[in-house]
């Protein structure tokens, strides 16, 4: 298959918006005085445009990930980086993508807002993809299916051969979301970005790297597809104090390794903790920094804990998740007293 073909037809020839500072690329070198881009030319830190490339950040993940500059384009979060994968593949009233709930409500909002249908294929009641019937779902005009591997709110990683068929049998593009892929013991998707066409993976930085706050997420897939979100995403999408926050964090990979290390940790003791609880019924199995849990009355528990002072995420509404909450692994001490308070109101 030529992913090429999905692309959009008022897309395949746009010309990219080019930007002061895309036609002089050098922006570095001292000597220069840049007077193109109707800048202020006092010295603050932020006075001049980022580089709409965000080289420096590249070059990182390069060696981290292991992939070429040409792999990766970067967005002012995941949000971002999906919103430009809908609007270069999907075209509005007419084509659809296929989710598979329960999982992040972000492709079904976006869905929404790009006036394009979400075809829903439910998870097994073990939250793994339903591949015949996905296969069945699918139309001409199917051009996404997006796999949240692991799966949020769900927390377990799909199983690899399950992925597999789907890459091979779906002839559009699987968006693998690895939003938690640091957390899991499954490979991340990216050392078969070269088997697979069809395959984009997004990530971000608001996980395991811990930036949420700076709005960084990062789609990698092949030179075609990248070149082609490349020629629509706004020329200055990541802000220059995001790309100095990501380069500084992505210069210290063995604190987020750490960190990660950490987080697994306390992510096992306080499953272990939660088995004694008695209103909870179900711990689910996980490879992401929360755990989903099923409890009697998940909205009664939810309330008691806010006025213990705690926030969870009320998962009951969701498909398969009936009286289901999630817990995020938080530190030492903030587990040992949501513990402290799952223990209050059992006694209660
Ligand atoms: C948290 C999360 C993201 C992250 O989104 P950002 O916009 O990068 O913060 C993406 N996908 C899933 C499934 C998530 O849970």
């Amino acid at each position: 298959m030529n992913v090429l073909d999905l692309v959009r037809d008022n897309i395949k020839n746009i010309k990219p918006y080019s930007s002061a500072r895309d036609e002089y690329k050098d922006a570095t070198s001292e000597s220069m005085i840049f007077l193109d881009a109707n800048e202020n030319p006092f010295e603050n830190g932020v006075n001049r445009y980022p580089d709409p490339q965000q080289n420096d950040v590249k070059d990182l993940l390069v060696n981290i990930k292991n992939v070429t500059k040409e792999n990766i384009l970067l967005g002012n979060g995941s949000d971002e980086v999906l919103d430009l994968i809908f609007r270069a593949f999907c075209e509005p009233n007419k084509d659809n993508i296929i989710t598979l709930p329960p999982t992040y409500g972000m492709y079904s909002v976006l869905a929404n807002i790009n006036a394009i249908k979400n075809k829903k294929v439910l998870l097994t009641e073990d939250f793994q993809p339903k591949v015949d019937q996905i296969i069945d779902a699918v139309d001409n005009n199917s051009k996404i299916l997006f796999l949240c591997s692991p799966n949020n709110p769900s927390g377990n990683s799909f199983s690899i051969e399950k992925v597999e068929t789907l890459l091979n049998n779906f002839k559009g593009l699987v968006v693998i979301d690895e939003a938690y892929i640091d957390f899991s013991e499954q490979e991340s998707w990216l050392n078969r970005l070269e088997e697979f066409p069809n395959l984009v993976i997004t990530q971000t930085l608001s996980k395991a790297y811990g930036l949420a706050g700076i709005r960084l997420g990062v789609c990698y897939a092949s030179k075609a597809v990248i070149s082609v979100l490349n020629s629509i995403k706004p020329p200055y999408n990541v802000n220059e104090l995001t790309q100095q926050k990501a380069f500084e964090r992505l210069n210290k990979v063995d604190e987020v390794a750490a960190e990660i290390k950490a987080i697994k940790q306390e992510r096992e003791q306080l499953m272990n903790s939660l088995e004694s609880i008695n209103f909870i019924s179900n711990i689910y199995p996980s490879d992401c920094n929360f755990v989903l849990v099923k409890v009697d009355d998940a909205t009664k528990r939810y309330n008691q804990l806010i006025q213990l002072g705690i926030v969870i995420r009320n998962r009951t509404t969701q498909p398969l998740c009936e009286n289901c909450l999630r817990f995020t692994v938080g530190t030492t001490a903030e587990n040992e007293k949501l513990l402290q308070a799952l223990k209050e109101l059992q006694n209660a």
